[in-house]
């Protein structure tokens, strides 16, 4: 019974084509057919599908990859530092090359322009008054060579200086003819520009160190930021003050009206500053003409021998200032009979941004 049993379950088991031994081959055929189609149509739909499979894997990829990145990142985060460091650097040489070729453009340009300025035909070349404000500095000493080498003089409305070196130069320049006048001690806009009492307590601490070293107590005064200059504090209302109290007490104010636009930090180029000078000093008879020579100020000194040369070729000769002088301010306080107004200083700014862009 037992082996009956098991010869039976091994028949059910088996494969039908044992059944039906007949059928065998071509349900066979039919099977690999079925399955050939099968895996044709799979194979097709696997193509239809490739694409969004591929990126399905790819992005795994990415993705892992990403993970490793962001894995180096943790494991090594100078890595991915020095990456952008090189990068940075590669960007930043590009530039140089670039700005290079900008003030190599620039200084082309200038040059151009400058050497087209020449007197308005309407002009009869007087008296050209060189200014430099805010020294003495290293400048200075190298602004006085030229001016020396020039036979020249000019005015230096000097801050406080009171080293050894700034005593020397304040020497030198009462030496050799020049004037000086008082910018004030500090220059600090919110220290003078406070009250009309501490713009003179300033004032007056200059006169005291400039007459201990000099034995003179200039009676030029240049506000900084010129006599219309709007304080921080006061406004117009306190410049106005001081400038009428400065005439009271015997000082004379003056301003300009031709400007090398050398104050800001970062300094024109030469060319600039010899263009903006020109342009503007030959557009009068007598020019007061603005520069600086604090420490900063190279390009103005580089600048300063072609503009003498080219302001002499045009026939003008050189003077100090004065409270006689010619002069020029462009705020007129009503007890200054004989100072007439200029331009006001928000116009000449106009006119020089105008001039630059
Ligand atoms: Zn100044």
């Amino acid at each position: 019974m037992k082996k009956i049993m098991i010869i039976l379950c091994f028949l059910l088991f088996i494969n039908p084509i044992y059944l039906y031994a007949d059928d065998s081959t071509d349900t066979l055929k039919e099977t690999d057919e079925t399955k050939k189609i099968d895996t044709e149509n799979n194979e097709e739909n696997d193509n239809n599908k490739a694409p969004e499979k591929t990126n399905a894997k790819d992005n795994t990829l990415k993705e892992n990859n990403e993970n490793e990145t962001e894995k180096d990142i943790k494991k090594d985060p100078n890595k991915i530092t020095e990456d952008k460091d090189e990068l940075k650097e590669n960007e930043s040489k590009e530039n140089e090359k670039t700005k290079e070729e900008l003030l190599k453009e620039k200084k082309e340009h200038f040059k151009k322009e400058y050497e087209k300025i020449k007197p308005k035909s309407y002009i009869n070349p007087d008296t050209i008054y060189l200014t430099f404000d805010d020294g003495p500095s290293w400048i200075t000493e190298k602004i006085l060579d030229i001016l020396k080498k020039e036979n020249i003089k000019a005015t230096f409305f000097v801050c406080g200086n009171n080293t050894k070196y700034g005593k020397k130069i304040l020497k030198r320049m009462i030496k050799e003819g020049h004037k000086i006048g008082n910018h004030t001690y500090s220059h600090d806009y919110n220290k003078i520009y406070k009250d009309v009492g501490s713009f003179f307590k300033d004032l007056y601490k200059n006169e005291k160190n400039i007459y201990e070293i000099t034995g003179i107590k200039p009676k030029i005064v240049r506000l900084p930021g010129g006599s219309n200059n709007s304080s921080p504090h006061k406004g117009k209302d306190l410049i106005t003050k001081i400038n009428k109290k400065l005439l009271q007490r015997g000082y004379t104010y003056i301003d300009w009206n031709a400007t090398a636009a050398d104050s800001s930090p970062t300094s024109p180029i030469k060319e600039q500053i010899i263009f903006n000078v020109l342009k503007w000093s030959t557009k009068y008879n007598n020019s007061i003409v603005l520069m600086h020579d604090s420490a900063g100020k190279k390009n103005s000194l580089k600048a300063l021998p072609t503009i003498i040369k080219k302001l002499k070729s045009f026939g003008y000769s050189f003077d100090v200032l004065s409270e006689d002088s010619f002069k020029v301010t462009f705020n007129t306080v009503k007890l200054d009979k004989k100072i007439t107004s200029y331009k006001s200083n928000n116009l000449l700014k106009k006119q020089i941004s105008n001039l630059l862009n």
